[in-house]
Order: C-alpha cells, then sequence, then structure tokens
C-alpha cells in the first residue's frame, strides 16, 4: 500500500504517520521526491483496511500497489531512483560504463586494467575476487589480498569499484572494501544474500538469474529494499534458450520492460550474455539505444591469458572504440556517456 501525504503537511505530521504504521505492525518506506512524499507500507502479510491510514492528519490519499514486487514499482516510485556511487550518479542522464576483467588476477594486470577502461572513458572499475564457478576445477578468485588490490587500483584511478559477493557471511568483508556489492546471476535468489546486503546501505548490483524472469528479479530486489537498502541497480545478463551460438541469450527487451515497471536503475552486461569478444560491441550499443543506464563490460589487458572469461573480454582498443561509438548512440537516446 502507499501513503501519498498533503503536500502541505508538516514534518510533525509525517513522524506521526511513520509512528502509526509501525504501530500498526507494518514497516514503513519513506520516500522523499520533489512533488510528493509517499511511504511505502509493506507487511507481513496481514490485511489491513486502508480507511485506517486514510483518517490520519496530514494524508493525501492510499492507494494500493497491485504488482506483487512494491516497493521497486514504478507504482510505489514514479521517478526514476538515482543512485550515488562516489562521484558517479547511475539513474541520471549519464549511462556509467562499468569495466575491467572478469577476475583480479595480479596487481599489474588490474592496473593495466584501470589504465586502458579509465582512459576510455569507464567510471567504474570492475574485478571478482570471490568468482562463483561453474566447475569447482576452475579459478575461484584470489579473495579478500584481490579486494585488496581492487581496492588500491580504483583508488589510484580515482574509480569506484564493483566486485560480487557470493556468501551472506561475507559481506561485511567485501563492503569494507568494494563501493558496489555484485550479487551474481547463480545467487539471484540467495535469499539471506539478499537480506544481508539489504541491511547495508552499499549500491547493489543485482543480476537477474539465468532461469529467472523479470518479476522473480524485481521480487528479489524486493528482499533488498525490504530491508532498507534502497540502493538497487537491475542487471540483464541474458538468459538460457535454445539458442547455443551465444552463451546466453540477451534479453534486450528487459531493458524497457523494467524500465516500465520499475524506478530502479537497468544496468546491461553484455559480455557475460553473449560470451564471445566479437559480439560484445554490437550489442552494447543496443543496450544504451533501448535505455540502459549502465552497462557492465569485461576487458582484459592479455585476454588470451586471463585466468577466467577471456573468450568474452575485450581488448583495450577495442573497447576504446566501442566507448567513442556508444556516444553517438547515447547522443541519439538524449543520454551522455
Ligand atoms: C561476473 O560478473 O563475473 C559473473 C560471474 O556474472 P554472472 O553472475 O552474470 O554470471
Ligand atoms: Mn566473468
Amino acid at each position: 500500500m502507499i501513503i501519498v501525504m498533503r503536500s502541505d503537511a508538516t514534518e510533525e505530521k509525517l513522524q506521526h504517520v511513520l509512528e502509526r504504521v509501525q504501530e500498526l505492525g507494518f514497516k514503513p518506506h519513506l520516500s522523499r521526491g520533489e512533488k510528493k512524499t509517499i511511504i511505502g507500507v509493506v507487511g507481513n502479510g496481514k490485511v489491513v483496511d486502508s480507511s485506517v491510514f486514510q483518517a490520519i492528519p496530514g494524508v493525501e490519499s492510499v492507494m494500493r500497489i497491485l504488482q506483487p514486487f512494491k516497493l521497486s514499482s514504478r507504482e510505489f516510485k514514479e521517478v526514476s531512483t538515482e543512485i550515488k556511487i562516489g562521484h558517479v550518479t547511475v539513474g541520471g542522464k549519464q549511462v556509467v560504463v562499468m569495466a575491467g576483467p572478469c577476475a583480479v588476477e595480479t596487481r599489474e594486470q588490474m592496473l593495466a586494467s584501470a589504465e586502458a577502461v579509465s582512459s576510455a572513458g569507464a567510471k567504474i572499475l570492475r574485478g571478482g575476487a570471490f568468482k562463483p564457478r561453474t566447475s569447482p576445477y576452475s579459478f575461484q578468485g584470489l579473495g579478500e589480498p584481490g579486494l585488496v588490490i581492487l581496492r588500491e587500483v580504483g583508488d589510484q584511478f580515482g574509480m569506484p569499484v564493483v566486485t560480487e559477493v557470493v556468501s551472506p557471511q561475507d559481506v561485511k568483508l567485501v563492503a569494507s572494501y568494494a563501493d558496489v556489492l555484485q550479487v551474481g546471476a547463480r545467487n539471484m535468489q540467495n535469499f539471506s544474500l539478499l537480506e544481508e546486503v539489504g541491511k547495508t546501505r552499499k549500491p547493489v548490483l543485482l543480476k537477474r538469474g539465468l532461469m529467472a524472469t523479470v518479476e522473480e528479479l524485481l521480487m528479489s530486489a524486493e528482499y533488498i529494499l525490504s530491508n532498507g537498502n534502497p540502493n538497487v541497480m537491475l542487471c540483464e545478463r541474458g538468459i538460457r534458450s535454445f539458442e547455443k551460438y551465444t552463451r546466453n541469450t540477451l534479453d534486450i527487451s528487459a531493458v524497457p520492460i523494467i524500465k516500465t515497471l520499475s524506478h530502479l536503475p537497468v544496468i546491461v552486461d553484455p559480455s557475460h550474455a553473449v560470451g564471445k569478444r566479437d559480439l560484445v560491441a554490437p550489442v552494447s550499443k543496443g543496450s544504451v539505444a533501448t535505455g540502459a543506464d549502465g552497462l557492465i563490460i569485461e576487458v582484459h589487458p592479455d585476454p588470451e591469458r586471463a585466468l577466467s572469461d577471456g573468450a568474452q573480454s575485450m581488448f583495450p582498443a577495442d573497447f576504446a572504440d566501442l566507448m567513442d561509438e556508444m556516444k553517438h548512440i547515447a547522443e541519439a537516446v538524449k543520454r551522455t556517456i
């Protein structure tokens, strides 16, 4: 349910409504917009008569949210959410490109990656330290020493960093190094992990599961939002289909669909979607054209020797060309890069 406050309601009245919501056994989620202040009321499966809220002074109207996802829906919040990550804003006019290798391997590899992607215009540095690999025999990441390298290199280049967290016990550790916590496709429905990242205020990059519908992705976002963390970015990274030419099938229509259903920023990961370096550029351009708020792209200084995902990692020079080309596409859809 959404409570819309009257525009002339005082702060005192607003606080009173928040208290009443809690007294009635619900959790209030406050959203202060430029035009409207609204309170999301989600609760514990209880049915409540909306007239209880309608009677509180300062309340303009009370509405039910029809979608199963509540806090992530546009019904709850009409205005698109902007997320601040250091000096970078995701969800505004600028299409934010996050780039770097699949995994942190060495300090030298990260320095070369950061140099390449930042000079080409990427704003956020990526690199996995905890890698959820399909095979237990594949490189699993450097763990905390990888986080140390990522942080140091990010700071050296003035870039916020994004890295994956795979288990609830590691959330505090990863959050102490990273600016953005990535929840991987394989963990999209790891509800205890979602709750744990929801208890932090760190921006979260929530990736769509391999077999997940858009609605399931939004329901997972709901776990994070309802735990108090409003900083969620949704990531389309390709889903399983019968098509074998690509690693996954990029659901490009998910971009405008999610932008319609939700106020949260949408990021596309073209690299894991296609799995082949040569296809990354065209689908990246398509993603910007369809309204993505950002991209997360794998770039490696020496893809041939990458410890993971070398085949889909771009060469730095090709990445720089792509960034140039995307500027024109961004301009055509009234964005910048
Ligand atoms: C990754 O970003 O390196 C990754 C493993 O992605 P996904 O969870 O989308 O497979
Ligand atoms: Mn990867």
